[in-house]
């Protein structure tokens, strides 16, 4: 895996008194405005999906035990017996175990989880090199058409730890179709996803942000919005983009990019180079919540149409 080589030895009891002695403070941040904290779950969990991929994320991150504050903290290292510590800037602790899976804990690291929509294509190849140069993990949320045209990559994506997450079949506005074709767009893309990864995404992100109470009751998943929208599709110009996804990002921040554009994926060396320098950990938003998102995030103001 892409940490592989820098694991630090650190002694699981040690952990104990890290994960015990801080608290909450980053998910009370996420609290703020309508970002909802994952409820009682701790913001590390260990538990493997089955398989080994992400693509199911939190679906298969039960938490069995946890608690809240501290307790978490204790539950949670408790379920990380084993695995190494790996220290991967300054302020974060990254906890990476036997096969290579991940837990990072958002309540003490300055998460970041940046989305990338619309893919994959052609450029996603070169999107997870950039990814993996910066042992950055981040979540895609693919359209089903565009799984089935490009399912390697997609693969390649899930295996590197990257969370997967539907964008519906063939992107069309939720709010426009009866609910019967709003699970047939969900459905068909959940198949392609399969069969591209062997996992079914567990987050949902409606095209265009757009949902409505119907959309909404009728989707089981979480509804994953964005807090930062870059522009990205309307500028097509990648020191734009760059520069504002560094200047709006916030510990706790959802930032939506759009891997079909060469420019975009030009500007994410320099995303992963500033967020770095400034101590963000760049997590999937499963990663972010440590768990189950809420069954909104970040549906804020109206979000811009793309
Ligand atoms: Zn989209």
């Amino acid at each position: 895996m892409s940490t592989g080589a820098r694991r630090v030895a650190a002694r699981v009891a040690a952990a104990v008194v890290m994960a015990t002695a801080l608290c909450a403070t980053a998910h009370q941040r996420l609290a703020a405005g309508t970002l909802q904290p994952a409820g009682t779950s701790p913001a590390v969990s260990a538990a493997p999906s089955p398989g080994g991929g992400s693509a199911t994320g939190p679906g298969t991150s039960p938490s069995p035990g946890s608690g809240t504050g501290s307790g978490a903290g204790a539950a949670v290292v408790a379920r990380v017996a084993g695995a190494r510590e790996t220290v991967v800037s300054r302020r974060a602790v990254v906890a990476e175990g036997a096969a290579g899976r991940r837990t990072v804990d958002c309540r003490r690291v300055k998460c970041v989880a940046l989305t990338f929509d619309d893919g994959p294509g052609p450029y996603t190849g070169e999107l997870l090199r950039h990814l993996a140069a910066h042992q950055a993990r981040a979540t895609f949320f693919v359209v089903g058409q565009n799984v089935a045209a490009h399912p390697s990559v997609l693969r390649r994506a899930a295996a590197a730890g990257h969370e997967i997450g539907n964008h519906t079949w063939s992107h069309q506005d939720l709010t426009k179709l009866s609910a019967g074709a709003v699970r047939a767009e969900l459905a068909r893309a959940d198949r392609a996803v399969k069969a591209a990864t062997g996992f079914v995404p567990a987050l949902v992100r409606p095209p265009y942000g757009a949902f409505d109470n119907a959309v909404r009751t009728g989707i089981r998943r979480p509804l994953v919005l964005w807090s930062v929208d870059t522009l990205d599709w309307l500028h097509r110009d990648s020191a734009r983009v760059a520069r504002v996804a560094i200047r709006s990002a916030r510990p706790g921040g959802v930032i939506l990019f759009h891997d079909i554009h060469p420019t975009t994926v030009r500007a994410v060396p320099r995303v992963l180079k500033a967020l770095s320098r400034r101590g963000y950990t760049f997590v999937t938003v499963s990663e972010l919540f440590g768990g189950p998102p809420p069954r909104l995030v970040y549906t804020g103001d109206a979000p811009p149409r793309h």
